[in-house]
C-alpha cells in the first residue's frame, strides 16, 4: 500500500496550487458578483495543461488519470477556486468522449478541452425526473439521417460559456419501456435550443440553466459513439471520474476553510494574552471537522486509484462514498470555519461565509447524499430498493 503521489503528481499538485493561490479567493468572489466567469483562470489552466491532464497525450491532452484530475480540483478548490465546470468538462465529457466517442469526435473535440478553449457541458437532470434518470422525458427522433431533440433540462452548469452541451436523451422507439440512453454533442448555439437562467441562491461565476430543446435538428454524428449501444455504457462512463472530481472539490474547499480559520482562531484574542484557538470549544470543531476532510481524501484516493486501474465496478463504490463524505465534510467545514471567525465569518473579506451556498448544493448534486445512502444500502449492504 502507497500513499505517496509520485513526483509527477507531486509537482503537480504543487504547481496548480500556485497557480490557484495567484487568483485567489477574492478572484472568485469578484467575478460572481460582477456575473462573470473565470475565464483568464480558465485558460491559464488550460494553457499550463492543467485541463487536460487526463487526456491522452495523442489528442493533446496530458495521458494522466483522474486521479490527477482530482488533484487539479482539489488544489484549485483549496486555493478558493472551486470550478464546478471542471467537473463537467474534463471529468464527464473529455472521458466520455475519449472512452466512447468516435474517432472524429475524439480529434474534434479533446484537443479543445484538453487547451481550455473548448467547454462542454452536461445535461442529464429534467424538471419530471430528477434523481430518477430512468424517467428521462428527453426524446431523440430519427429524421433520415439527422436526429430531432425535444425535452427540457434543469439546472445545467455553465451552458452560457460553453461550445457544446452533451445532452442525455431516450430514444423514441424503446419498445421495452426501459431506458435506451442516447448521448448528443449538441452546439449551445443550435436553433431549437433555449436556455433561461435560473436565480440560485450560490455565490458561483458559473451559472444554472434551464434548456428547451423544440426539434434541435443534429447530424448523425451528433451521436456519441458509432451506434446507440454506445449510450448506457458512455452515461456510466461519465459518472465515477463525476463523483470522484467533485468530492476532490469539496476536500479542496473543506481544506481552505479549516486553513482560514485556524490562521484567525491562532492569532486572534478577546480573554486576554490567549488566542481563542486555545479554547476547546473553538479548536475542537475545527479538529474535527479536519478529520472529516483528511478521511474524504483518502476516500478519493482510493476511489481515483481504482478507477485509474480500471477497477469500475469497486470505483463505483469508492466513489460514490468519497462524494458523501467529502460532501458533508466540506459543509461541516465551511459551517464551522464561519462559527469559528463569530462576526468575520460573516463578511465578505474573511472569504468563507461565500462558499456557504457552494457546499450546501454539494450534498444534492450532482447526486444527492440520499441517492448515495440508497446506492450503498443496495449493493454494500445488500437491501432491497424501496423506489
Ligand atoms: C448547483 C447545481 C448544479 C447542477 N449542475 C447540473 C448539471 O450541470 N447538469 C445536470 O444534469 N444536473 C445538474 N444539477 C442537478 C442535480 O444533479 C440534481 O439537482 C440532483 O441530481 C437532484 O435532483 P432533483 O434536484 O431533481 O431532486 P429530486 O430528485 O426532486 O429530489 C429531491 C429530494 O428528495 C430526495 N430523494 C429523491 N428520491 C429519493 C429516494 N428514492 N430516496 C431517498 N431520497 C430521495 C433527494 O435526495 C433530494 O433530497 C445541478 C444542481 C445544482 C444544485
Amino acid at each position: 500500500m502507497n500513499f505517496d503521489l509520485t513526483e509527477e503528481q507531486d509537482q503537480l499538485r504543487d504547481a496548480v496550487r500556485a497557480l490557484g493561490r495567484r487568483y485567489g479567493h477574492d478572484y472568485f468572489v469578484r467575478k460572481a458578483k460582477a456575473g462573470e466567469h473565470t475565464t483568464e483562470l480558465w485558460h491559464e489552466a488550460g494553457r499550463l495543461g492543467y485541463l487536460g491532464v487526463n487526456i491522452p497525450t495523442e489528442y493533446g491532452g496530458g495521458g494522466g488519470g483522474i486521479t490527477e484530475l482530482a488533484l487539479v480540483c482539489e488544489e484549485l478548490a483549496a486555493a478558493g477556486c472551486p470550478l464546478l465546470l471542471l467537473v463537467v468538462s474534463p471529468a464527464i465529457a473529455a472521458t466520455v468522449i475519449t472512452k466512447h466517442g468516435t474517432e472524429e469526435q475524439r480529434k474534434r473535440h479533446l484537443p479543445g478541452l484538453a487547451d481550455g478553449s473548448q467547454k462542454i457541458v452536461f445535461a442529464i437532470t429534467e424538471p419530471d425526473a430528477g434523481s430518477n434518470f430512468h424517467r428521462l422525458g428527453t426524446v431523440a427522433r430519427r429524421d433520415g439521417d439527422d436526429w430531432l431533440l425535444s425535452g427540457r433540462k434543469v439546472y445545467i452548469s455553465g451552458v452560457d460559456e460553453a461550445d457544446h452541451v452533451l445532452v442525455v436523451a431516450r430514444t423514441e422507439d424503446s419498445s421495452t419501456g426501459k431506458l435506451k440512453p442516447a448521448l448528443f454533442i449538441v452546439p449551445t448555439d443550435a436553433p431549437g435550443l433555449e436556455k433561461s437562467k435560473l436565480d440560485m441562491e450560490i455565490l458561483s461565476p458559473e451559472n444554472q440553466f434551464l434548456l428547451y430543446l423544440d426539434d434541435v435538428r443534429l447530424p448523425a454524428d451528433a451521436l456519441v459513439g458509432e451506434s446507440l449501444d454506445a449510450g448506457l455504457p458512455a452515461l456510466f462512463a461519465g459518472l465515477n471520474p463525476e463523483r470522484i472530481t467533485v468530492a476532490a472539490m469539496g476536500a479542496g474547499t473543506g481544506r481552505y476553510a479549516i486553513e482560514k480559520a485556524s490562521d484567525y482562531t491562532a492569532t486572534r484574542k478577546v480573554w486576554g494574552g490567549r488566542s481563542i484557538g486555545s479554547h476547546q470549544g473553538v479548536a475542537h470543531p475545527l479538529a474535527h471537522a479536519a478529520v472529516q476532510v483528511e478521511l474524504a481524501r483518502l476516500m478519493i484516493q482510493k476511489a481515483a486509484a481504482l478507477y485509474d486501474a480500471g477497477r469500475d465496478l469497486e470505483a463505483g463504490v469508492s466513489g460514490n462514498m468519497a462524494k458523501y463524505a467529502a460532501g458533508e465534510a466540506a459543509a461541516l467545514a465551511v459551517d464551522t470555519a464561519v462559527q469559528a471567525l463569530g462576526g468575520a465569518g460573516m463578511t465578505t473579506e474573511y472569504g468563507v461565509a461565500t462558499l456557504l451556498g457552494a457546499v450546501r448544493a454539494g450534498r444534492i448534486a450532482p447526486v444527492s447524499r440520499e441517492m448515495i445512502l440508497n446506492f450503498v444500502a443496495q449493493h454494500v449492504l445488500g437491501q432491497d430498493k424501496s423506489y
